[in-house]
């Protein structure tokens, strides 16, 4: 993909997802900004090689949900659930169970987090506030005056320490509704090692988008 910008100086080359964006300024040559991108092969394959696979709900499939590596199967009557090493699907959503697993999948999300974050609430003496699992493209968690908190389902595939570190933040939101100093000491007491949890998200949280995915993209 090219495209023209006016504030662009340069030829710019970005990668996201398996798309190649090539930007050039209003007035430069494409000709010269393709001749310039091909001398860049070995960053594109790089950068290529970044996006995370696909990794599919699908019966046979293993991955790591809340800490635990589990393998997704289908069978039986009742609820999709989350039970020891199994995301179950019932039999009768055999032809698609992706939607199942996810259910699953959330549910036991929205019962680890509100555990973890009951306590966190109990230790800050504040009182309950309702948690609701969302799937937010560009966020981990919020939470709103009341302690109406949310928290993204996709943390499901993190360590469970990062997932509990999140709960941790939206609580630490309670005494302060920002990110300044002191709502970082209050994070600090609930959870001491929030600033390596909190750097792993940076690192690796959008390889947990390829869960629950079929391409790419
Ligand atoms: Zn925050």
């Amino acid at each position: 993909m090219i495209r023209r910008h006016r504030q662009a100086r340069r030829f710019i080359l970005r990668v996201s997802g398996e798309t190649i964006k090539l930007t050039i300024p209003t007035r430069g040559s494409a000709r010269r900004a393709l001749l310039w991108a091909q001398t860049k092969a070995d960053f594109v394959e790089a950068e290529l090689a970044r996006a995370p696979f696909p990794k599919p709900f699908e019966a046979g499939a293993s991955y790591p949900v809340l800490g635990q590596e589990r393998r997704f199967v289908v069978g039986g009557r009742g609820l999709a659930e989350v039970l020891g090493g199994e995301v179950r699907a019932p039999l009768r959503a055999a032809q698609d169970p992706g939607p199942s697993f996810e259910r699953a999948i959330r549910h036991a999300v929205k019962q680890a987090v509100l555990e973890d974050l009951t306590a966190f609430w109990s230790q800050l003496g504040v009182a309950p506030g309702r948690l609701t699992i969302r799937g937010m493209k560009g966020r981990w968690g919020s939470c709103g005056p009341q302690g109406q908190t949310s928290i993204n389902w996709r943390l499901a595939f993190a360590p469970r320490e990062v997932l509990r570190y999140v709960a941790a933040h939206e609580a630490a939101h309670r005494i302060e509704a920002n990110h300044s100093a002191r709502f970082w000491q209050v994070c600090e007491r609930l959870d001491p090692d929030y600033a390596e949890l909190d750097r792993w998200l940076t690192e690796h949280g959008r390889e947990l988008f390829a869960y629950g995915r079929t391409t790419r993209r």
